[in-house]
């Protein structure tokens, strides 16, 4: 039986895992396809050895679509492309410049400049808000992440800095010259209304998208249905994956995701290969 899980991060961005650890625990949870997802890079695919279960080339790129932080899902590409390299180039200056503007702002509110401890501890991954939660946990500005997002860095507060990211019709063009299939990522989790995500979906398509995540992590049976009907309505194609970040976290273990409903297309049946990535 097929088992995939096509939206899993490594610490080449915000995981915890290294690549080869990722697809040691992937193989020990019995699962056939793994797309390894990090924002806005493909490093990870730099280290991989080869293996016994069947690694898709992806990756997360970040977007802006009005006024919220959308994330898309590259499936399927070719990680050498040229104009996905150039893109992943500019994404990665975008997370720098924003990152100096994310500490600006929190200095605005009184937190000495973390700019320089962020870049430090982030090294050779992505830099990003949760580089930011860290630090500020370890100064005791929050308790935990998560209460570091909800003050500090989460929709709508001072860190969350979006307007230096290309709009979500730049990235799906950028996925789609790759060879790649643009699939919407986690859309329950953008806190959307109904009516804005129906408009969401409807601009993604009209720009090229080809695929919504209708199952994410765990989320909520009655969520996943209303994304199912989506998909339909829209004759979309389906993808599932956890968004795995870190061992121990119970809700969002590699592969731990109910199957997707039967009556949708999944996105790897308009897959004839699987692309190489080394
Ligand atoms: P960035 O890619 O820099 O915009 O950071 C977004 C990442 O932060 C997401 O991919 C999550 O991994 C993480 N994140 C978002 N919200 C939270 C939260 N409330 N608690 C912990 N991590 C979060
Ligand atoms: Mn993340
Ligand atoms: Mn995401
Ligand atoms: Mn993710």
């Amino acid at each position: 039986m097929l088992r995939p899980d096509l939206h899993t991060h490594t610490n080449r961005s915000d995981g915890a895992l290294s690549p080869c650890a990722l697809v040691e625990r992937a193989l020990d949870k019995g699962i056939t396809h793994l797309a390894i997802t990090d924002h806005d890079t493909i490093s990870a695919y730099r280290e991989l050895p080869p293996s016994e279960l069947s690694i898709v080339p992806g990756i997360e790129l970040s977007t802006r679509w009005m006024k919220t932080g959308i994330h898309v899902v590259g499936l399927n590409l070719d990680v050498n492309h040229p104009l996905l390299r150039q893109g992943i180039e500019t994404q990665q200056q975008a997370r720098v410049e924003r990152a100096r503007q994310i500490a600006a702002r929190l200095q605005k509110l009184g937190i000495p400049d973390l700019l320089a401890e962020v870049t430090q501890i982030a090294g050779t991954s992505t830099i990003g808000r949760p580089h930011f939660a860290r630090v500020l946990v370890r100064h005791g500005h929050s308790k935990d992440m998560a209460a570091a997002f909800r003050k500090y860095l989460g929709n709508g507060k001072a860190g969350d800095v979006r307007q230096v990211w290309p709009s979500i019709t730049d990235i799906i063009r950028l996925i789609t010259e790759a060879g790649g299939t643009p699939v919407l990522a986690h859309p329950a989790g953008y806190k959307l209304t109904a009516t804005k995500l129906r408009e969401l979906v409807r601009d993604f398509c009209d720009a090229g998208g080809e695929a919504i995540e209708v199952v994410s992590g765990s989320q909520r049976p009655e969520v996943t249905k209303k994304l199912a009907a989506l998909a339909k309505d829209h004759d979309l194609s389906a993808s599932c994956g956890s968004d795995f970040h870190h061992p121990g976290n119970r809700w969002s273990d590699l592969g731990q995701f109910p199957a997707l409903p039967a009556d949708l297309t999944p996105v790897w049946e308009q897959w004839n290969t699987i692309k190489p990535f080394a």
